[in-house]
């Protein structure tokens, strides 16, 4: 793709410096920003100008831990349960779903702004075939867990070996066959499950592998108090004791959620290094997070990959965490409730926060020159937000993903105008759709009383 110039923007660049330009322009040369600034004085005449005259332009949101699970949506929110639906319909999912849902799920991550994303999957090969094909910049993990699905349903725990070593096999592939593949937009991380669903010596072969190939890790901590009952009964520790133990908690670790860490353990998590990943267990201790000086991302997780919904449930989160907490938690929060987290600090975490959390903060997460032209603008010509005084204050609020117009990754456009550039939108979504009657189908086969528990909820009879 040629060379780009966005001008009359009001530019945010979430750098460092929280540079703001209300009236500015950027310039995009071989997939890398050139320049930002009030005016561009532009060396050459670009193949394509975006006028953002009552745009923001901004860098792409950072989505630092999502799942493909698009295919629970309209299942899961009427008869979910964590072990006995989520769990079990993981297992009927089949390699070559990927090649139906993948396209689907690609459109859905440009769609809402989010110019990379960590993936974590059963099979990444496929969705890795797709982002190729799209252009988005993923990094991507292979679940690595070792459960008998079926028999966690009833709470049960059974190991299988040979499951944690086709993992470990699929995590080994995806690095050899996919890191640094279509210029560098696809990466890699191990991404062990959570303590409760891998045994030490495959936690440990996981660690291995990320030593060898220098890799992030991630992992689910302390997620639901059941993960933390079964490490305590199989060794007598806290999910995160548990991990120091095994020598995995350091700053190559990214936890995800962290819902049921305790002081204590917090301490170690900030001791070693670890980044949290801030999901849509909205209540956590963010501010206390951030306050320790734990650097935290922002992760979209499952069923919808909308960032800037998210920012929202964050904040609201917070809120509703400083009133019912008391004590402490609420004088900490009181005397600046409406003050933090701030609508700016919750774009920067979205951002610059992500792509720093993911080791990234060299190449993306701002704007600035030298750095991957991951881009995109924001529309504020709808009457949900303009007029306003403060455009970064009102897309926080009030803003949604087809208010994204523009969304460039590393210098190319993916969506233009509202329109995604790389992929036929509705062939991707009528085949995403004709792939999940077919896992859903199948799930309901072998359990009729899910069928009937869902249907009852979907007619309205009970
Ligand atoms: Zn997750």
């Amino acid at each position: 793709m040629g060379d780009i110039l966005i001008k009359n923007g009001f530019i945010a660049t979430m750098d460092s410096e929280r540079r703001i330009y209300p009236r500015g322009s950027v310039y995009i040369s071989e997939g890398r920003i050139e320049s930002v600034g009030k005016t561009v004085d532009v060396p050459r005449s670009p193949e394509f100008i975006i006028n953002a005259e009552h745009k923001v332009v901004m860098p792409g949101f950072v989505n630092t831990h999502a799942h493909l699970q698009q295919y629970f949506r309209g299942v899961y929110e009427l008869i979910g349960d964590f072990y006995g639906v989520n769990l079990p319909l993981e297992g009927y999912r089949r390699p070559e779903d990927m090649q139906y849902l993948g396209l689907a799920s690609c459109a859905e991550l440009v769609y809402g702004g989010s110019t990379t994303a960590v993936v974590i999957y059963t099979y990444p090969d496929g969705f890795a075939k797709a982002a190729e094909e799209t252009g988005n910049r993923v990094v991507l993990g292979a679940d690595v867990e070792e459960v008998d699905l079926e028999k966690l349903r009833s709470g049960v725990y059974e190991y299988i070996r040979e499951k944690g070593e086709a993992a470990v096999r699929r995590a080994v592939n995806l690095y050899k066959d996919w890191h640094g593949k279509a210029d560098g937009k696809i990466t890699t991380i191990i991404a062990p499950k959570a303590a409760d669903l891998v045994t030490v010596g495959t936690y440990l072969k996981c660690k291995e592998l990320a030593e060898e190939f220098n890799l992030k890790m991630s992992t689910h901590l302390s997620q639901s108090w059941r993960e933390v009952t079964q490490v305590k009964k199989l060794y007598g520790k806290t999910p995160t004791e548990h991990l120091k133990g095994l020598g995995v908690l350091n700053n190559r670790l990214m936890g995800a959620h962290c819902t049921y860490v305790t002081e204590r353990e917090l301490s170690l998590i900030r001791e070693a290094g670890v980044s949290i990943l801030h999901c849509r267990a909205v209540t956590n201790p963010l501010l206390r997070w951030l306050d320790q000086g734990i650097k935290v991302g922002f992760g979209t997780d499952d069923y919808h990959h909308d960032m800037l919904q998210l920012l929202r449930e964050i904040l609201w989160g917070a809120a509703a965490r400083a009133k019912s907490e008391g004590g402490a938690e609420e004088m900490l929060a009181s005397s600046r409730r409406t003050a933090r987290p701030n609508f700016y600090e919750l774009l920067e975490l979205a951002t610059r926060g992500g792509a720093e959390v993911l080791g990234l903060g060299e190449e993306i997460g701002s704007l600035e020159p030298g750095k991957k032209a991951d881009v995109i603008t924001v529309d504020l010509m709808n009457p949900f937000i303009t007029p306003t005084r403060d455009p970064l204050t009102s897309i926080v609020l009030y803003g949604t993903p087809s208010d994204i117009d523009n969304v460039i990754v590393d210098g190319r456009i993916l969506k233009l105008g509202g329109r995604l550039t790389s992929l036929d939108l509705e062939q991707a979504l009528l085949k995403a759709q004709e792939r999940v009657d077919e896992i859903i189908g199948r799930f309901f086969d072998d359990y009729p009383e899910q069928r009937k528990a869902w249907e009852e909820k979907v007619f309205h009879r009970k």
